[in-house]
C-alpha cells in the first residue's frame, strides 16, 4: 500500500433498489481513481434503507445519525421498495439526514454530455448547460401538515408550504454566488407569486433584496409553468436557475430527460457552512422496473462523486472523473441502455475505470 497523505472518510449508504448496484459501480470508480492520487478513502458501508426497515421497523437506526456526523461526506443511492410506503422510505433516510444535517442548498447540474443526444432538436451541447439550485430544507416539503377525521367523508389533509425569511435568504444567497462563479453570471429566479401570494411573493422580494449585492449578476424571473416551456424552447437562454424545493424537484426531472435520461443526473445536497457532511447521490429513485438487473445507468452516480471530490477540495480529480465520464460516453461503444446503447452497469464502470487509466493523472 502506498501511503496517502489525504484520507477521506466516506459514508456510503446505497439504500434501496438500483441505489445498491450504482453506488457499488461509484465506489469501484473512486477505487480506479484513488490509485492514481496522493489521497485516499476510507469508506464505511451502511445497510439502511428498506430491507433494514422491514426486519428493525426503522430505515436508520436511532442515532444513525451521529454515526455519519463526523464523515467528510456521503455518497447515496436511492431509498424506496415495492414493498414499502414511499413516504416512509423517503422520510425515513434520505429526507432524515438531508433536513437535520441542514443541507439546504441542492445543487443540479446539467450539460448534454458528448456523444449523447437529447430528445431537442437542434440542441447542441454548449445550448444546455445549466445548474439548478433546489431549496433543500423548507417550503413545500417542509414536513408540516396532518390528516383529520382518517377515513370519514369529512377527511381533510393537509401539507403546508413552510418559507422562513432565513431559509430564503440563504438559499439566494448560494444561487447568487454560484451564478457568479459561472461564466455567464445569470440567475433565472423561479417563482409562482401569481398564485401562491404569500411565501411566494416573500420570495421574490427576498431574491431582489440579495440579489442587490451581486450587481454583476443579471437575474430574470420566471414563472414556474412558463420556465417548462423556456427550458424546452430557449434552452440557450438559461445558466443558473433558483426554485424552491417542489418546483426544483419537477424541474429537475424535466433538465435531466432533456440530456439524455433521468439516468446521468447528479446532484449534492450540500450544507455550505460545512458544520454537517454533505451528501453525493444521483437524482433517481430505485427504479422497481430494472433493479436487480444490473442494467441501470451508474453515470448519474459518476457523476455525483465527481462533485464529491469537488466539495472536498480535489476539484482537478473531481475534473478527471468527469473527463474519463465524458470519454466513454463521446467514444458511444459502451453506452446503457437509457442511452441508446446495450452495456449493463459493469461494462459502463469497467469502461470509466479504463479511461480513468488512460487518461493518466
Ligand atoms: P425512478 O427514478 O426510480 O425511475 C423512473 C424511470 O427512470 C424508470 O423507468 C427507471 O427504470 C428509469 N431510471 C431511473 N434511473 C435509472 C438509471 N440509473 N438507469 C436506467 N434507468 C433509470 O423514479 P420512480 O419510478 O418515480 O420511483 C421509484 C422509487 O424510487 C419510489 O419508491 C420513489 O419514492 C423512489 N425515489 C427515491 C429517490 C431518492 O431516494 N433520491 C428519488 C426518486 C424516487
Ligand atoms: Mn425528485
Amino acid at each position: 500500500m502506498d501511503r496517502k497523505n489525504r484520507i477521506y472518510k466516506i459514508a456510503s449508504i446505497p439504500g434501496d433498489g438500483i441505489g445498491t448496484e450504482v453506488v457499488e459501480a461509484g465506489l469501484t470508480v473512486l477505487a480506479a481513481l484513488e490509485r492514481q492520487e496522493p489521497f485516499g478513502f476510507e469508506v464505511t458501508r451502511f445497510d439502511w434503507g428498506s430491507e433494514y426497515y422491514l426486519r428493525h421497523g426503522v430505515m436508520m437506526p436511532e442515532d444513525g445519525r451521529d454515526q455519519i456526523r463526523g464523515m467528510d461526506a456521503i455518497l447515496f443511492g436511492s431509498a424506496g421498495d415495492p414493498r414499502v410506503p414511499d413516504h416512509i422510505t423517503l422520510w425515513g433516510l434520505r429526507l432524515a439526514i438531508c433536513q437535520r444535517f441542514d443541507q439546504y442548498a441542492n445543487v443540479r447540474p446539467s450539460r448534454l454530455l458528448p456523444g449523447i443526444r437529447g430528445p431537442l432538436r437542434d440542441c447542441a451541447p454548449e445550448d444546455l448547460d445549466w445548474v439548478i439550485v433546489r431549496e433543500n430544507s423548507e417550503g413545500e416539503y417542509a414536513g408540516v401538515g396532518g390528516r383529520v377525521h382518517t377515513g370519514l367523508p369529512l377527511e381533510v389533509g393537509l401539507d403546508v408550504s413552510v418559507m422562513t425569511r432565513a431559509g430564503v435568504e440563504r438559499v439566494m444567497r448560494f444561487a447568487y454566488e454560484l451564478a457568479r462563479s459561472r461564466p455567464r453570471k445569470l440567475l433565472t429566479i423561479v417563482t409562482k407569486s401569481n398564485a401562491q401570494r404569500h411565501a411566494m411573493v416573500m420570495w421574490d422580494e427576498i431574491a431582489a433584496e440579495v440579489g442587490r449585492d451581486f450587481p454583476d449578476v443579471a437575474t430574470d424571473k420566471m414563472l414556474v409553468d412558463a420556465m417548462t416551456q423556456r427550458m424546452v424552447l430557449k434552452p440557450q437562454s438559461i445558466d443558473t436557475v433558483v426554485a424552491s424545493n417542489l418546483h426544483a424537484d419537477i424541474l429537475s426531472d424535466l433538465a435531466a430527460a432533456l440530456t439524455g435520461s433521468l439516468g446521468i443526473a447528479a446532484t449534492g445536497n450540500i450544507n455550505p457552512e460545512r458544520t454537517y457532511p454533505s451528501m453525493f447521490e444521483p437524482i433517481h429513485g430505485s427504479a422497481f422496473d430494472i433493479m436487480g438487473k444490473g442494467i441501470a445507468n451508474p453515470i448519474g452516480t459518476f457523476w455525483s462523486a465527481a462533485m464529491m471530490l469537488d466539495h472536498l477540495g480535489e476539484a482537478d480529480a473531481g475534473r478527471r472523473l468527469m473527463r474519463a465520464i465524458e470519454r466513454v460516453t463521446g467514444a458511444g461503444d459502451v453506452l446503457p441502455r437509457d442511452l441508446g446503447g446495450n452495456a449493463d452497469t459493469r461494462a459502463v464502470t469497467e469502461a470509466v475505470c479504463q479511461a480513468l487509466e488512460d487518461g493518466g493523472a
